[in-house]
């Protein structure tokens, strides 16, 4: 993972940094400056019931796929971006602006045995700004519940991992997009 980084003029500042965050720049909430590295956003899955460790995978997944945007657990008491709950209803996400919103991770297709670490890196996919793409392969996570239950794979593929770099290299260097919220189910 490559670092961008953006920083004041002073090399102690930028060790400090590095030492703090274990080899990684971020930006430190409190400080003025303007963000150094990757956009964190911060995710709540206290409400995910059984689906826990399947949210925590696929967060972690976009981690290991894109540089411009992590995915970290919220603080116990922090209003994180994104809140990601377990219902009976259908999966689906809830998008107010890019990197914010509310994901469900319904049952109802898991009862149909479709992949739950897939479910939940699309969902993520939808907060990180992409549309679903269907019909489509197995290949592409947008694809969705389109590439059927037998397909478990939970990676984005090429072209996906570039729209979300881009998303959020613009919101790095942009003015911040209006927020507008959009429900995408499945
Ligand atoms: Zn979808």
């Amino acid at each position: 993972m490559h670092s961008r980084m953006f920083v004041h003029g002073f090399t102690a500042a930028l060790t400090v940094a590095l030492t703090l965050a274990g080899g990684q720049a971020y930006a430190s909430p409190d400080s003025g400056d303007q963000l150094l590295a990757a956009r964190v956003v911060t995710y709540d899955a206290s409400a995910s019931a059984e689906f826990r460790a399947a949210v925590d995978r696929g967060a972690a997944i976009w981690n290991e796929s894109v540089d411009a945007v992590e995915l970290r657990p919220a603080a116990t008491g922090q209003r994180a971006n994104i809140r990601i709950l377990a219902d009976n209803g259908w999966p689906r996400a809830l998008t107010t602006s890019l990197g914010n919103g509310t994901v469900y991770i319904g049952r109802e297709a898991v009862n149909e045995g479709y992949d739950t670490v897939r479910i939940s890196a699309h969902e993520l996919g939808h907060i990180l700004g992409l549309p679903d793409r269907k019909p489509g392969p197995c290949t592409s996570l947008m694809s969705g519940s389109s590439a059927g239950v037998s397909c478990t794979n939970p990676y984005p593929n090429t072209a996906e991992k570039s729209e979300v770099e881009g998303n959020f290299g613009a919101a790095l260097t942009g003015p911040a997009p209006a927020a507008r919220a959009v429900e995408i189910v499945d």
